[in-house]
């Protein structure tokens, strides 16, 4: 076990209030949520319903990719953040299972997070996983967490994960510089992955989405493919390119379900740095 692994001191769960993290374990059918969650989650689906549809297919994407990444192309060091709330299988249970040496680093900003984060510190024990309480908005405080650097290498490739959470970074909080000051400090040979929601096929559902965040607290702005294509610039997009989450590779693990693309209305892509 980490000796910096979050203590089990209480934590202010601010229950009073909705956070993303737990409305999105609403999505998934999570248990991890409160009255203020749900009635945020009954607005949001009031304006758009298929919330649902494409928080599934997020998750299934991510648990597609990062095990493309392990079993493909050998990544033996991952860090991800905005993991959520535990849903198994979480990201370390799936690269370890493929690869039990693998090394994972998460962080979330959520309350929430922190407080389950033992679930996420179930390593095998030929690998390693931590948990940093942290926010993305603040890149170089991650970078240099202590948690960090024992636990991954950064002088070799690391997949710097980021599912459905630069969504909740506008523009004018500097989401394209975050991910600059991330990937700069990774070694040649690491991965950008990203997933995002976008307004690009249902563009009133989503605007109204947005304001039904904002409304709740919560930063949001959606992004047109364009904007998330921007996120790679100077890296090399994998095929299929910037696709949607129910189109990215489904030799690795197919898709069970048949979706439409306003209903998942995300963009996803993965890149390798030179
Ligand atoms: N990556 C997971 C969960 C996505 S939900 C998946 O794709 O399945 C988005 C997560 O991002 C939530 O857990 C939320 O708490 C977190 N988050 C939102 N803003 C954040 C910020 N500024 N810094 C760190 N995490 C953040």
């Amino acid at each position: 076990m980490d000796p910096d692994a979050p203590a089990r001191e209480p934590v202010d769960l601010r229950t009073d209030r909705p956070h993303s993290a737990r409305m999105y374990d609403c999505y998934l059918g999570g248990k991890t949520n409160y009255p203020a969650d749900r009635e945020a989650v009954g607005k949001v689906l009031a304006a758009n319903p298929t919330v649902i549809i494409a928080a599934r297919a997020n998750r299934a994407w991510m648990n597609r990719v990062v095990r493309y990444l392990a079993e493909r192309e050998g990544v033996r060091q991952f860090l991800d953040i905005g993991t959520g709330i535990p849903t198994s299988p979480n990201l370390h249970e799936i690269v370890q299972g493929v690869a039990p040496e693998a090394r994972v680093v998460y962080a979330d900003n959520d309350p929430i997070v922190l407080a389950h984060a033992q679930a996420l510190l179930r390593s095998t024990p030929e690998g390693r996983t931590a948990y940093l309480d942290a926010d993305v908005r603040d890149p170089r405080r991650i970078l240099t967490a202590p948690e960090l650097l024992r636990t991954l290498d950064l002088d070799r490739p690391v997949a710097l994960s980021m599912a459905a959470l630069l969504h909740f970074v506008p523009d004018d909080q500097g989401a394209q510089d975050i991910v600059k000051t991330l990937v700069d400090a990774l070694a040649p040979g690491s991965f950008l992955v990203l997933s995002h929601a976008t307004g690009d096929f249902a563009p009133e559902e989503w605007a109204r989405t947005v304001e039904t965040y904002r409304a709740s607290g919560t930063d949001a702005q959606v992004r047109s493919r364009e904007e998330v294509a921007r996120f790679f610039d100077g890296l090399e997009l994998l095929a299929p390119g910037v696709v949607m989450p129910h189109q990215w590779r489904l030799d690795v693990d197919a898709s069970p379900l048949v979706l439409q693309d306003a209903e998942v209305s995300g963009w996803v892509g993965v890149a390798r740095k030179p």
